[in-house]
């Protein structure tokens, strides 16, 4: 599943790739893909004549800028992929549900194996609205500018462990199973420390460790993963699984003390992490 990084990946792609054009025609294959709508035609002419004016994003979900005020707001879900496509004549990749094509030419086109993913038409206003998890989103650890003593206070005021505080969008936006166990080696400190239990030292460091894993995540262009559902517009994988340093590593020596990663189950989940060099 895309985390934050991978998103705003894309969202800088769309931002080169798309804004400023013009929309020609939509075509929808996959109903599930537009499911607020019973029909085609309200979504298709939402968006035909329009120009894309700008690429935002709420946490996890893209924000398309439209000429009349209006969004396509895009959700990728655990599988959803972005794809720019030269023409109509580029072959259509199996479950393609939604292609949109610009007048100056080119498409883009939303490509959905588990169908998780969603788009849909909004005036901005009603975005939170529209999707319950945006009205009560958390800070946007790549955006929001915030001091590591504010940061400490949220924090503690969890009560959870570790990586559920982190994984909490309430808390922070975007943050998932990879990059909370990468930000938490980072830190030095394990996935179960209670959050309300840190020292300031420890607070500093989790400050520090969830900026810097987050911007060279983005800069590597984030994780794919064995499944590599995560692609970028062109269809190339990211590069930051390279640079993982717990994250489905299990039994591997830990970078920094030479001792295996281990994994342990939690809450349906897998965690890596490394017994003596994370607290
Ligand atoms: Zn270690």
């Amino acid at each position: 599943m895309p985390e934050l990084p991978e998103v705003e990946v894309i969202r800088r792609d769309l931002e080169k790739e798309i804004a400023g054009k013009k929309v020609k025609a939509v075509e929808v294959l996959g109903m599930r893909s537009i499911r607020r709508y019973k029909q085609r035609k309200p979504f298709v002419d939402a968006l035909v004549g329009r120009k894309i004016t700008g690429i935002e994003r709420r946490g996890k979900y893209l924000l398309a800028k439209l000429d009349d005020g209006d969004v396509l707001v895009i959700h990728l879900g655990m599988s959803g992929q972005l794809r720019r496509a030269a023409g109509t004549k580029e072959p259509m990749l199996k479950h393609t549900h939604v292609v949109i094509t610009f007048t100056q030419g080119g498409q883009l086109r939303f490509v959905d194996p588990r169908t998780f993913g969603e788009l849909f038409v909004t005036s901005l206003d009603a975005v939170e609205e529209q999707v319950d998890e945006l009205a009560h989103l958390g800070l946007d650890p790549l955006e929001t500018v915030m001091s590591w003593d504010r940061f400490g206070e949220l924090v503690r005021d969890r009560h959870a462990k570790l990586k559920v505080a982190l994984m909490d969008q309430k808390f922070l936006a975007g943050i998932g199973n990879i990059y909370s166990d990468e930000i938490l080696h980072h830190a030095g400190l394990r996935w179960d420390h209670m959050s309300d239990e840190l020292t300031p030292e420890e607070v500093r460091r989790l400050y520090r460790a969830v900026g810097e894993v987050l911007q060279d995540a983005v800069k590597y262009r984030g994780s794919s993963l064995a499944d590599e559902q995560y692609v970028d517009l062109h269809g190339k994988k990211g590069g930051y699984q390279e640079h993982h340093q717990v994250y489905a590593r299990e039994g591997q020596q830990c970078y920094r003390c030479r001792r295996p990663v281990v994994r342990e189950k939690f809450s349906g989940r897998s965690t890596f992490y490394c017994q003596y060099c994370q607290v």
